[in-house]
């Protein structure tokens, strides 16, 4: 159209607002699956369907290791964290985050301290040493990804759950529903075969992506004895629905399962010098002038050194002017005294004089009189 005249559309700007910005921050809320109660909630239920854990691997969950450590409230409300274990976990870039951990190394410590102080029958000793081996030892953690039941346009999230001894974590409750639902399939066909296996019978795989089934997870929380509620969660996990593909359209599934992110791109392991300022109770802060993390308790101490220095610089400086003054005051002073001094007696003086300003006068000019000159 020739009197076609360019304008700022309202569908443009949709278009514009609804455009991903490129963010800075590796935190997106997208990539997790948000498995944590809110505040006051104690229960709730996610559908998820889960993916291989990367493009790489058919395999549903990922090993790897992490460390629960008590850190200030500043850097999380709960005031607990979970940071990767450097030493055994694989597949980071040990080259730059390092090949020790200092929990690890603290554990190591701990338990060694432990066992000489066993030796030296010090019950004290050996049960604190003991504890802090505990408070740093590493744990199991398995790492899945899944597709969010309601927010499939998130695209893939990562979810990572503590492999526990009891088996009540997320991983084993898969890994046993797995089972369970294999061997019923097993069972009922061959109840239907007159106990015998059909030929090419196939068992049920609940986690295949065209004909397994979405999984429910409950997550509730857990009371204490006096039926307060707790900040600890349990999760079960249920089959959900008929068996379907993950996702009906097949280029949807192959981005899904081609995504490039992968686990260590959300739990983002934290280098040795961060992990040892965590260690130490303390605050890590990127000291972007000497590239590398530093304390911030122990900046914040500098920064209070250096104005407890810079005032009692200032105070020095305002004593020595002051001792200064007081010096010149004293001169001063003593000047005032001679002043003082002077005045007092000029005022003796002069009350005198005004005392017997008539009499004197008189008198003076008595004495005048008596005066020999
Ligand atoms: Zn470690």
């Amino acid at each position: 159209m020739s009197n076609y005249r360019r304008n700022i559309t309202p569908e443009v700007m949709d278009e514009e607002s609804e455009r991903r910005r490129p963010s800075n921050s590796k935190f997106d809320a997208k990539n997790y699956l948000n498995v944590k109660l809110a505040d006051g909630e104690n229960e709730k239920t996610l559908r998820i369907r889960l993916l291989p854990v990367d493009k790489n691997t058919d395999s549903p969950f990922k090993t790897i290791y992490m460390h629960q450590i008590k850190v200030s409230p500043e850097l999380s409300k709960s005031g607990w964290k979970s940071y990767v274990c450097l030493k055994h976990t694989e597949d980071i870039d040990h080259d730059a985050l390092g090949y020790d951990c200092p929990f690890c190394e603290m554990n190591k410590e701990a338990y060694e301290k432990k066992e000489e102080a066993k030796k030296n029958h010090d019950e004290i000793e050996e049960k604190r040493w003991k504890e802090i081996s505990l408070q740093n030892r590493h744990q199991e953690v398995c790492v899945m990804r899944c597709i969010e039941r309601g927010a499939e346009d998130d695209g893939p999230k990562f979810i990572k759950t503590n492999v526990r001894s009891d088996k009540k974590d997320l991983k084993s409750l898969i890994i046993e529903l797995y089972k369970l639902k294999k061997q019923e399939s097993i069972d009922e066909a061959m109840e239907d075969n007159d106990g015998v296996l059909p030929k090419g019978f196939v068992p049920e795989n609940i986690l295949d992506l065209d004909t397994g089934r979405d999984l429910m997870l409950t997550i509730s929380r857990v009371f204490d004895k006096e039926g307060k509620p707790t900040n600890k969660t349990s999760i079960s996990v249920a089959p959900y629905g008929k068996s379907k593909p993950v996702s009906k359209y097949d280029d949807e599934l192959d981005e899904w399962l081609n995504d490039d992110k992968v686990w260590s791109d959300v739990f983002v392991a934290k280098p040795y010098e961060y992990l040892s300022i965590i260690l130490d109770g303390e605050v890590p802060f990127y000291d972007k002038t000497n590239g590398k993390w530093v304390s911030k308790g122990r900046v914040r101490d500098e920064e209070t050194k250096r104005q407890i220095a810079e005032e009692n610089e200032a105070n020095d400086k305002y004593r020595r002017a002051k001792e200064k003054a007081l010096r010149r005051d004293r001169e001063y002073e003593d000047e005032d005294e001679e002043e003082e001094e002077r005045p007092r007696k000029k005022r003796r003086d002069d009350y005198d004089d005004d005392d017997y300003e008539e009499r004197p006068k008189k008198r003076r000019r008595d004495d005048d009189d008596d005066l020999p000159y």
